[in-house]
């Protein structure tokens, strides 16, 4: 590339500008429908400090990639061949941001610094990862704090939006930056901007910022996850704040309204309900286990492979009804749970050798599943002493087979 110049950043002062007017420096080849300028100047941020780019139009053309090297900012745009093909060296064009996806990027970015200001002011917690993404804002510190210390943090974070304090950005004399306080991630070699909150943050940032605090409008904390021996926080300001709390507002009063209880009661609400669940599984179960008793008390026990079919029954239930029935009887037996339409799901056991039935001649289930899948395609298989599968045909149909086993 010949481009030796460094882009003029508009948006370094200038962070509240639509629309701007430049000359394109150069012109990448045409790539599926893409091509990379380079301009002597933009508005457009480019990917940076886990920022992700702004969006927008560039000569009519949609902006889907901001990338900087060396000072360069490299702009790849998509559009129409005719449209890319006239994009030449010395062409002056306008560009113009998305400016809400921007605001936002500036609402949630502005919101972060006041997070890591007070975690570094008031804990000595160091920012050490951040990530504002369309999907998502974290942002890494080396440090740990409860739920309550969270909350402080986040109730202090909305004072600082309450104060409207005026946000600035400097590049401060050697001599003065040398002097000043203020949070850094690397060492720069360039000029630095300082990024300055009074009383609540300085920090060195090169992103646009919103001018004042109150245009935040809300930070929100929503998570806090252990990370890399640090905290990662997941964290919203703004619009994208307001939008979550309407959705979670819904979601709310939906679970509220399903359960009759009030929002504020819903957490215990909801512990109440699986408990009353888990009990009366417990009562279903021991239910089930009555009910195959009695069943397998009136097959005479002298009967050999034996087989029943039921229309509803858990697979739990389905396994202990079939070990009943290996136990009274000899050959193999089985339990089918479903209905002729859709077919069944079958468990086939056979009684193993024991301490009890030594003498008893040993059957294996996998001949009756092997019966199944030959004679009526069914799936499945398993052990000698227990097979599970399923077979789409009718329950006589099922019975007629299995008559076949010795
Ligand atoms: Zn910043």
């Amino acid at each position: 590339m010949e481009t030796a110049a460094k882009t003029i950043k508009l948006y370094d002062d200038r962070p509240y500008d639509l629309s701007f007017t430049g000359e394109i420096i150069y012109a990448g080849p045409m790539e599926e429908g893409t091509r990379r300028l380079i301009l002597d100047r933009t508005l457009f941020f480019p990917e940076e400090g886990g920022q992700s780019p702004d969006r927008g139009m560039l000569a009519d053309c949609r902006v889907t990639d901001v990338q900087i090297r060396d000072g360069i900012i490299t702009h790849t745009v998509r559009g129409s061949r005719e449209r890319l093909e006239v994009l030449e060296p010395g062409c002056q064009v306008r560009g113009e941001l998305d400016w809400d996806f921007r605001f936002s990027n500036m609402q949630n970015h502005t919101g972060e610094h006041i997070l890591s200001g007070l975690l570094h002011s008031t804990y000595g917690f160091d920012n050490i990862g951040f990530r504002l993404s369309p999907n998502t804002v974290t942002l890494d510190f080396n440090g740990h704090l409860d739920r309550d210390g969270l909350l402080e943090i986040e109730r202090r974070a909305n004072e600082a939006v309450y104060a409207n304090l005026e946000v600035y950005a400097r590049y401060p004399e050697r001599d003065r930056l040398e002097a000043m306080e203020y949070r850094s991630k690397k060492q720069i070699d360039e000029a630095v901007r300082v990024v300055t909150i009074p009383g609540v943050d300085a920090c060195a940032c090169c992103a646009p910022h919103v001018r004042r605090t109150g245009e935040i409008g809300v930070i929100r904390i929503l998570k806090s996850l252990r990370y890399k021996g640090g905290t990662r926080l997941t964290i919203l300001s703004g619009r994208r704040a307001l939008a979550l709390m309407q959705q979670q507002l819904i979601v709310l009063e939906d679970v509220s309204h399903l359960t009759s209880r009030k929002q504020e009661e819903l957490a215990e609400g909801v512990r109440s309900l699986l408990e009353e669940n888990a009990d009366q599984r417990f009562r279903i179960g021991e239910l089930e286990r009555q009910i195959t008793d009695l069943r397998l008390s009136a097959i005479p026990a002298e009967q050999k492979n034996v087989f029943l079919a039921e229309a509803d029954m858990s697979p739990l239930a389905q396994r202990g009804y079939v070990n009943g029935l290996c136990e009274r009887h000899e050959g193999c037996c089985g339990v089918f749970v479903g209905n002729d339409s859709e077919g069944y799901r079958f468990i086939i056991g056979a009684r193993q050798s024991d301490a009890k039935h030594q003498n008893a001649l040993h059957s294996d289930a996998r001949q009756a599943a092997a019966l199944l899948r030959e004679k009526l395609g069914a799936r499945g298989g398993g052990k000698p002493a227990m097979v599970q599968g399923s077979v789409k045909a009718a329950w006589q149909e099922i019975q007629k087979v299995l008559e076949g086993l010795s």
